[in-house]
């Protein structure tokens, strides 16, 4: 069920060491990419459906292909480890357990795009691993694989570790080059897109850590062998965080293809004490899960036909302790502290959602701020000027749609799950 490839060496070789590394098959990718051109490179990346893992989902190839049908130099690549969806912790496993696979796939990435400079966007709260990272640079330069003239070719290229102040809306990529730029992070209008004016106004890839550390392997092994350990048009492997109530927390990696009901009950081993109400999928910003779709294969095309999605690859489990309308509130309460405040829908939408939700919980909701909660969801989803805003609340839709009535028993003060209005509760 376990399927260890980007995840091979976590745990088995000393993280900073190129030698160990080298041993265990590290920079073999690397070393077959310099021999051949970046349209093969990009061929084999098309050829393993590789999809950006940091949540949107974009096919890797064609983003790779776009920007190299671009003409302008000089061009960057800059790896987003800007990992602040909670229930989210992938990106920390391999930068802390392998760093220099994900730092073999951005120099593959710069020699593919003639790139002499790549960013490593680090979140701020991972602080802690910047030293480890600044280690496995300076052992990549030492042995030649970074630096002037890599492995005796004309290609040279140096990566910067960037250390983000923990702003959530730096993982979207524009805030992200903006905050690189020593701006204030905040998204920025499309288009143009990144890969035509990036970072300094450049065309840019960004890519997710786990993405990059997906293309050492596609390249030495192919992509097309790649694919094959996937689904159809779900190419590869995917880290699969499990988190909430669940017996055996962790991140796996897995196949995809497997059911949520093998992820969550087989690896994860079911929930703790009480049977599972709800399970919320990629993070704060995607959709909310039920019973009844346990058994949808985990993979792009599949969770999207029943409304579900990948997202960050984060699954955070939730027994029938959980009040859902106390977890709304909680959820709502991230995004309006996250939100960047550019635009209106947003800054105020989360606030005033936020507002009534605690109304709810409080017993003090009427039909009135029900409807005025749709609306205001509505709004959001529809008019805010970023993907932040746009999907604040699909968990609010998904669980609306299918625990409404567990919703609607607040309206006449009874929480079913004995969470709001128990003595001592948390409201
Ligand atoms: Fe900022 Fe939210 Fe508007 Fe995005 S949707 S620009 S995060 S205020």
């Amino acid at each position: 069920m376990i399927k260890r490839v980007i995840t091979a060496n976590c745990d088995q070789i000393e993280p900073t060491s190129v030698k160990e590394y080298e041993q265990a098959g590290g920079l073999r990718g690397l070393k077959k990419a310099l021999k051949m051109t970046p349209r093969e490179i990009i061929r084999e990346v098309k050829q393993s459906n590789l999809r950006g893992r940091g949540g949107a989902g974009y096919p890797t190839g064609s983003k790779w292909e776009q920007l190299l049908n671009i003409k302008g130099t000089p061009k960057y690549i800059v790896a987003n480890a800007d990992e602040g969806e909670p229930g989210t912790f992938k990106d920390k496993l391999l930068l802390e357990k392998d760093p220099l696979r994900v730092l073999e796939g951005m120099i593959i990435a710069g020699y593919v795009f003639q790139a002499k400079k790549g960013y490593l966007y680090l979140r701020g709260e991972y602080a802690f691993l910047e030293k480890l990272l600044l280690e496995a640079l300076a052992e990549l330069e030492e042995a030649g694989y970074l630096g002037e003239n890599i492995l005796k070719t004309d290609f040279s290229f140096a990566i910067e570790i960037h250390l983000g102040a923990g702003a959530y809306i730096c993982g979207e990529n524009s805030a992200l080059l903006n905050s690189l730029e020593g701006k204030i992070g905040r998204p920025r209008v499309k288009p143009p897109h990144l890969a035509e004016v990036g970072l300094y106004g450049q065309p840019t890839l960004v890519n997710n850590v786990e993405t990059f550390a997906c293309i050492p392997t596609i390249v030495e092994q192919g992509g097309k062998k790649y694919a094959a350990w996937g689904t159809a048009a779900s190419g590869g492997t995917k880290l699969v965080c499990l988190s909430g109530h669940i017996a055996r927390p962790g991140v796996y990696e897995v196949p995809f293809g497997l059911t949520l009901r093998d992820l969550i009950f087989d690896l994860g081993g079911g929930p703790r004490e009480r049977k599972i109400k709800f399970y919320h999928l990629g993070g704060q910003s995607g959709p909310c899960g039920f019973l009844h779709q346990l058994d949808t294969p985990y993979c792009y095309q599949a969770l999207k036909e029943v409304g579900l999605s990948v997202g960050s690859g984060a699954i955070v489990v939730l027994d029938e302790s959980v009040c859902v309308l106390d977890y709304l509130k909680q959820v709502t309460e991230f995004f309006r502290h996250e939100s960047c405040g550019k635009c209106t829908p947003c800054r105020e939408g989360n606030k005033q959602l936020f507002f009534l939700l605690e109304k709810l919980t409080r017993g003090e909701g009427s039909k009135e701020d029900l409807k005025l909660i749709k609306r205001l969801s509505n709004l959001l989803r529809t008019a805010s000027f970023c993907g932040l805003g746009r999907s604040a609340t699909r968990a609010l839709d998904t669980c609306w749609e299918h625990l409404e009535t567990e919703i609607l028993a607040h309206l006449d003060k009874h929480c079913p799950a004995g969470v709001c209005f128990a003595q001592g509760g948390r409201n």
